[in-house]
C-alpha cells in the first residue's frame, strides 16, 4: 500500500474523492488553488499544502482532478508546481478531462524525472464521487496502473485499461460526445412535445417503455422538471470537452457532424450565463428559442 498520497483538485469531483481517501485511512495531503476549500478535508483530517510542489515533494501517489487542460499545465509546470519537486519513481493520476496530446506530453516530461503518469479520467458525476464508485478509463503503463490499484479501487468500482498513454483520456471524449449529444437531443424532444401539447412526463413515460429509454435521461428529467440546474457537471466543462473532442477529430481526420453542431448548442447556452449550471440547463437555449418550459407543477 502507498506510504502517502497527494491530491489536488477539490471541486465537485476532487472534494468527495480527496475525502474518501482520507475515511479509508490514507495519510493524505492536499492542495486546493482556493484555500478555503480545503477547509472541509482539513477537519477530516488531510494535511493542507500550499502549493503543487509540496503536495508533490512526498508523495508516493498524487492524484490530480482540476478543470482543464490550461489548470493542468500549470500544475505540473508552473511556478511550484509538480515537476519542480516529483519524487523518482512517483505516479501521477490525472483524472482531469483535459487534451490528450498535452496529456502525453505531461507524461513524457514527468518520465524525464523518473516518475510515471496515468491519464484516468473519470465518469460517474458527483454522486459518484460521494459513493466511491466512478469508473476510470486508464491510459499509460499497465503495471503502473496495477500498482496503483489499491489507491483507485477507495474511489471507484470499475477501472478500465484503454492502452497507452491518452487513451484513457480519447474514451473519455468519445464518451462525452455520446452524453451531450444525448442530453441536446432529449432536449429538442421534450421541447418539441411539450409546445405541441404533451406533457413532459407523459413523454417521459413513453420514452422510458420504447428503445430511446438512456439512463442519463432517466437520471437528468426529474431535474429539468423542477428547473433545478444545480451543476453535479457545470454545462462549461461539457462544452469543453465538446471543443476537445473536435480538436481530436480534426487531428485524426475523423468527421463528427452531429457534435460539431450540438457543441454550438451548449456554446449559446453557455454564451447566456448558463456555463457554472448543469450541463442540462443547455435544455434553457432551446427553450427560449421556442418559447415553452419543459417543466412539471409539483405533486399538491
Ligand atoms: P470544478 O468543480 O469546477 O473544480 C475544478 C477544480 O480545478 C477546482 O479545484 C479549481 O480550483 C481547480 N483549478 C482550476 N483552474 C486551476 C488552476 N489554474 N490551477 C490550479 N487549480 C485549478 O470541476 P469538477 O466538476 O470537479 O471537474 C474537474 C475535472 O473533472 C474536469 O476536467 C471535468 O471535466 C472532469 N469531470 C467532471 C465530472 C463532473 O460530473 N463534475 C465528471 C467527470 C469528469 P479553485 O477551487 O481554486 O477554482
Amino acid at each position: 500500500m502507498p506510504q502517502s498520497i497527494s491530491f489536488i483538485g477539490l471541486g465537485i469531483m476532487g472534494q468527495p474523492m480527496a475525502l474518501n481517501l482520507v475515511k479509508a485511512g490514507f495519510p493524505v495531503t492536499v492542495f486546493n488553488r482556493t484555500r478555503r476549500k480545503a477547509e472541509p478535508l482539513e477537519r477530516a483530517g488531510a494535511r493542507v499544502a500550499s502549493s503543487p510542489a509540496e503536495v508533490a515533494r512526498d508523495a508516493d501517489v498524487i492524484i490530480s482532478i482540476v478543470s482543464d487542460t490550461a489548470a493542468m499545465e500549470e500544475v505540473v509546470c508552473g511556478k511550484d508546481g509538480i515537476l519542480e519537486a516529483i519524487r523518482s519513481g512517483a505516479v501521477l493520476i490525472d483524472s482531469s478531462t483535459i487534451s490528450p496530446t498535452v496529456s502525453r506530453r505531461l507524461a513524457c516530461q514527468l518520465a524525464a524525472k523518473g516518475a510515471s503518469m496515468l491519464d484516468a479520467p473519470v465518469t460517474g458525476s458527483k454522486h459518484g464521487a460521494e459513493k466511491g464508485e466512478l469508473t476510470f478509463m486508464i491510459g499509460g503503463e499497465r503495471e503502473v496502473m496495477e500498482r496503483v490499484l489499491p489507491v483507485l479501487k477507495v474511489l471507484g468500482k470499475r477501472h478500465i485499461y484503454c492502452g497507452e498513454h491518452g487513451l484513457g483520456l480519447a474514451a473519455k471524449l468519445a464518451m462525452n460526445c455520446i452524453l451531450a449529444t444525448t442530453v441536446e437531443i432529449f432536449s429538442e424532444g421534450f421541447v418539441l412535445a411539450t409546445k405541441a401539447g404533451v406533457p413532459p412526463e407523459t413523454l417521459l413515460e413513453i420514452m422510458q417503455s420504447s428503445l430511446a429509454r438512456a439512463a442519463i435521461v432517466d437520471f437528468k428529467a426529474p431535474f429539468v422538471f423542477k428547473g433545478d440546474f444545480t451543476p453535479y457537471f457545470p454545462l462549461k466543462l461539457m462544452h469543453k470537452d465538446l471543443e476537445l473532442a473536435m480538436e481530436a477529430a480534426y487531428a485524426q481526420n475523423v468527421p463528427m457532424p452531429a457534435t460539431a453542431a450540438v457543441k454550438e448548442v451548449y456554446a449559446g447556452a453557455k454564451a447566456q450565463g448558463q456555463g457554472d449550471r448543469d450541463y442540462a440547463a443547455v435544455i434553457t437555449f432551446l427553450e427560449e428559442l421556442a418559447g415553452i418550459q419543459v417543466r412539471v407543477a409539483p405533486a399538491p
